[in-house]
C-alpha cells in the first residue's frame, strides 16, 4: 500500500527541474566539488541525479535513480576522475522518469555532455528540423532533442560554440544548460533567463550552480549570473562571455515564491527575505483577527513570520514537518491524498487547541496540502482558521520547468476565491496580490515572468496554447 501512495504521489505532485552544478579547473577532482554542490540542490530535483567528468577526451558517467545518499558512493566520486565536471539533480518535466532520461546526456557522437534546467514546451522547430536531417529519435524528450540539434552541427565540423549558436533559434522555452566538451565547459541560458544559472569562483576553479546556496556549501565565492541570452566558455585559453541572443529579463517569480532555497540570492536578492515582505505584504492586504499566525514548513516559514511582524499576532509551530519524506504527493482519492499530506505534516495539537489560526502557505495549487491541513487543525481544536497565501491564485499551467497539472487540475481555475475558500473549510481566504507579489521582490515587473497567475508566457507555446482559457478572478 505504501509502495503504490509513493509511486502514485511521485508522479501526481507538480514539479520543478531541475539542479545543475558545474566546474572547470586546472587542477582540481571536479567531482568532487559537484559532488556537494549537488546536494545543495536537492530540493530541485529528486527523481535522479548524475554527473559526468572529462579526463584527458574521456567522459566518465555515473548516474542513478533516486536522492543523491542512494545515487552515489565514495568509490563512484573517486571514479569520476577530471578537472571539470557537470552534474544534474532531475525532475522530469517531459517524458516518463527512467534511467534512460537521467542527465547529464552524452551526445550520440560523444563528443558533448548537457544538463538541462528548464522546459521547452514547443519541440515543433527542433523535432521538424531533426526529421528533415533524418536523425529524429521517437521518444526523445526536450533535452534530449537539444542535444542531438547541437550534435548534428558538431558531426558536421562545427565547434560545439558555432553548434549551439546554430541551434540556438530552434530553442523555444526555458533552458539553462551546462555543456561539457573534452576541452571546455560551456554555460547558456535562453534569451529570458527564465530559470536561474550563476557563477562562482573557488581556488582558480569556475564553478557554475543553478543557485548561489550551492557556493556556499562549496566554500566558493559567488561572481556573477549568467545573462539571458548568454554563452559562457571556459577553456584552457581563459573564459570568454558572448551575448549570442538579445536578452530580456523573465526571471520566474516562482522561484522567489516556492523553488529556491531561502539561504539563496536570485537577481541579487536574498530569497528569504522576499519571503518575509511578501508575508508583511500579505498581511497589509488581508488583515485578520487571530491569536496565533503558523506556516506550513518549510516553504511558507519566512512570509509566516513576515505576516505575524507586521500584524503583531504571535508567531508559532503548529505543524511539523517529516523531514525524511522527500516527494510530497497528490492522490486520485480523496482518502489517500490526506494521508500523503499526514505523512509529511503533523499538527502540534498543544500549540492550536482553542486558538483563532491564521495559516499561511505560499501556494495553492490543487488545494490538496491546505485542505488536508485545515481538517486536521481544526480537529485538534482550532477555533477559527483563516487561511492566508503569499502568492496570487494559481490559475494557468507554468510551462517553463515546473509539471504542474493540467489547468483544470488547478482549483483556482476552476472555483471562485469564494468557493475554495468553502472547499478547503477555511474560516476566510485571502491571496497575496500579483502587484503585492511583485511590489515585495522589490524589482520591476516586466523582469518577471509571471505564467501562472497571468497566463502570460514570454515565447510561442505552440500547441500547448489549445488546451489554456482565459481566467476572470472574482
Ligand atoms: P497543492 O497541495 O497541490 O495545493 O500544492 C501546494 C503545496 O505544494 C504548497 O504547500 C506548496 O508549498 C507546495 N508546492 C507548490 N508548488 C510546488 C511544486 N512545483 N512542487 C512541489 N510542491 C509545490
Amino acid at each position: 500500500m505504501l509502495e503504490a501512495i509513493l509511486t502514485q504521489m511521485a508522479t501526481e505532485k507538480p514539479r520543478d527541474k531541475c539542479g545543475l552544478f558545474g566546474v572547470y579547473s586546472q587542477n582540481l577532482h571536479a567531482a568532487r566539488i559537484v559532488h556537494p554542490g549537488l546536494f545543495a540542490l536537492q530540493h530541485r530535483g529528486q527523481e535522479s541525479s548524475g554527473i559526468v567528468a572529462c579526463d584527458s577526451n574521456h567522459f566518465n558517467a555515473h548516474r542513478g535513480m533516486g536522492l543523491m545518499t542512494k545515487v552515489y558512493a565514495e568509490k563512484d566520486i573517486e571514479d569520476l576522475t577530471g578537472h571539470f565536471a557537470i552534474g544534474h539533480n532531475r525532475y522530469s518535466t517531459s517524458k516518463r522518469s527512467t534511467i534512460d532520461h537521467a542527465q547529464p546526456i552524452i551526445s550520440d557522437s560523444n563528443s558533448l555532455v548537457l544538463a538541462h534546467n528548464g522546459n521547452l514546451p514547443n519541440t515543433l522547430a527542433l523535432k521538424e528540423f531533426l526529421q528533415k536531417k533524418g536523425e529524429f529519435c521517437e521518444g526523445h524528450n526536450d533535452s534530449e532533442l537539444m542535444t542531438d540539434t547541437i550534435d548534428h552541427y558538431v558531426k558536421r565540423g562545427a565547434g560545439v560554440e558555432e553548434a549551439i549558436i546554430e541551434a540556438y533559434p530552434l530553442l523555444h522555452g526555458a533552458f539553462s544548460l551546462l555543456i561539457l566538451t573534452p576541452d571546455k565547459l560551456i554555460a547558456v541560458r535562453d534569451s529570458n533567463g527564465i530559470r536561474p544559472l550563476s557563477m562562482g569562483k573557488l581556488d582558480g576553479a569556475t564553478l557554475f550552480s543553478s543557485e548561489t546556496c550551492a557556493f556556499d556549501t562549496t566554500q566558493a565565492e559567488y561572481s556573477s549570473d549568467v545573462r539571458p541570452g548568454e554563452m559562457v566558455i571556459l577553456s584552457e585559453s581563459g573564459q570568454s562571455r558572448h551575448q549570442i541572443a538579445t536578452g530580456r529579463q523573465k526571471f520566474d517569480l516562482f522561484e522567489f515564491i516556492y523553488f529556491s532555497r531561502p539561504d539563496s540570492y536570485l537577481l541579487g536578492q536574498s530569497v528569504y527575505s522576499i519571503r518575509y515582505r511578501m508575508g508583511q505584504e500579505l498581511w497589509q492586504e488581508n488583515p485578520v483577527k487571530a491569536d496565533l499566525v503558523i506556516g506550513v514548513p518549510d516553504s511558507a516559514i519566512p512570509a509566516a513570520l513576515g505576516f505575524a511582524a507586521a500584524s503583531g499576532i504571535s508567531y508559532g509551530e503548529g505543524l511539523t514537518k517529516n523531514r525524511y519524506i522527500h516527494r510530497t504527493f497528490i492522490q486520485p482519492e480523496q482518502r489517500l491524498r490526506e494521508r500523503g499530506v499526514a505523512m509529511k505534516l503533523n499538527v502540534l495539537k498543544e500549540q492550536v487547541r482553542g486558538k483563532r489560526l491564521v495559516l499561511i502557505d505560499d501556494s495553492i495549487v490543487r488545494g490538496n496540502t491546505v485542505g488536508s491541513l485545515l481538517k486536521r487543525l481544526r480537529d485538534a481544536g482550532a477555533t477559527e482558521v483563516h487561511v492566508r497565501i503569499s502568492s496570487p491564485p494559481y490559475l494557468y499551467p507554468d510551462l517553463c520547468g515546473v509539471d504542474t497539472p493540467e489547468q483544470s487540475g488547478l482549483i483556482a481555475a476552476r472555483m471562485k476565491i469564494s468557493e475554495i475558500k468553502d472547499y478547503i473549510g477555511a474560516d476566510s481566504l485571502g491571496y497575496l496580490s500579483l502587484s503585492g507579489t511583485i511590489k515585495a521582490t522589490g524589482l520591476p515587473e516586466d523582469c518577471f515572468y509571471t505564467g501562472p497567475f497571468t497566463g502570460d508566457y514570454p515565447f510561442d507555446i505552440g500547441e500547448a496554447a489549445k488546451n489554456i482559457k482565459r481566467v476572470t478572478l472574482d
